[in-house]
């Protein structure tokens, strides 16, 4: 699967291979755990962004494009989540498409326009001018795991990334990276309970809620290897090597054949 890494500054690509039962049982513990997921589905090639082990080299929010299109591929366009009602506790269902999501994110509005006229670059190192002298570059998947290992993530993340003093700038390099990094996270403002009708602002966070949502199937997962292993007799090993794809085929098979079953009966 080939995913298209397009912001301001122009069009990428990388590729991906089709996601196993090996990937989807990996431990995606920790800060951008998604990362060791999407660090084995790259693939090498001439003129991708990165390829097998280099998900370090990705910016955040390549890597976040990365993360949506695993998420459509296993679990489709739609995202559901819920979030608990600050004030009656009861569950606050949001819906909304991922495609919604990736456009609103990356929209950009006069203002945006503004700033981006006073940028040069990326260069081929990933430097960006603010001009006039101040240089940057947006946080990559590595910046974030330096980051996390040290007492201060932020200051850490600041020093590697700021390459220049920005002084009394530090707001607008904040701005032209969102601008040119978008991330695929958001606040939800004024949504309301359908309990109690309390209104309070839910976060939303793409690469969290696809680890959880990964994490969620993994029982699925060890039941289909169930029943293709009683089935078909193969191992353990062969059945999780087969892409995702393919495994669910066999099993809607398999399904299908014992409902026919059941209805002859
Ligand atoms: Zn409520």
């Amino acid at each position: 699967m080939d995913v298209r890494i397009e912001n301001a500054a122009g069009v990428r690509w990388v590729r991906l291979r089709p996601t196993t039962g090996i990937d989807e049982l990996l431990d995606l513990d920790g800060a951008l755990g998604t990362a060791r997921l999407v660090d084995g589905l790259l693939c090498d090639g001439p003129g991708f962004l990165a390829g097998r082990g280099q998900v370090d080299r990705l910016a955040l929010w390549e890597f976040d494009l990365v993360v949506a299109a695993i998420y459509r591929e296993l679990f489709g366009e739609q995202i559901e989540c819920s979030a608990p009602c600050e004030s009656c506790g009861e569950g606050i269902g949001i819906a909304f498409s991922l495609d919604d999501l990736v456009t609103e994110q990356h929209h950009l509005d006069a203002d945006d326009a503004e700033i981006l006229e006073c940028i040069d670059g990326p260069d081929d190192g990933g430097v960006i001018t603010l001009r006039p002298d101040i240089r940057f570059r947006l946080p990559t998947v590595g910046d974030v795991t330096e980051a996390t290992r040290s007492r201060d993530p932020g200051g850490v993340l600041l020093r590697r990334c700021v390459l220049d003093d920005a002084g009394a700038y530090a707001e607008a390099v904040d701005r032209a990276m969102a601008l040119l990094g978008p991330r695929l996270a958001t606040e939800l403002d004024d949504t309301p309970c359908p309990t109690c009708g309390y209104v309070q602002q839910v976060s939303f966070d793409l690469e969290s809620f696809t680890r959880r949502a990964i994490e969620r199937e993994r029982s699925l997962v060890v039941r289909e290897v169930h029943l293709l292993a009683r089935t078909y007799h193969w191992s353990r090993a062969e059945i999780l090597e087969m892409p995702r794809v393919q495994r669910q085929w066999h099993v809607g098979l398999i399904l299908g054949e014992a409902a026919a079953r059941r209805a002859h009966a």
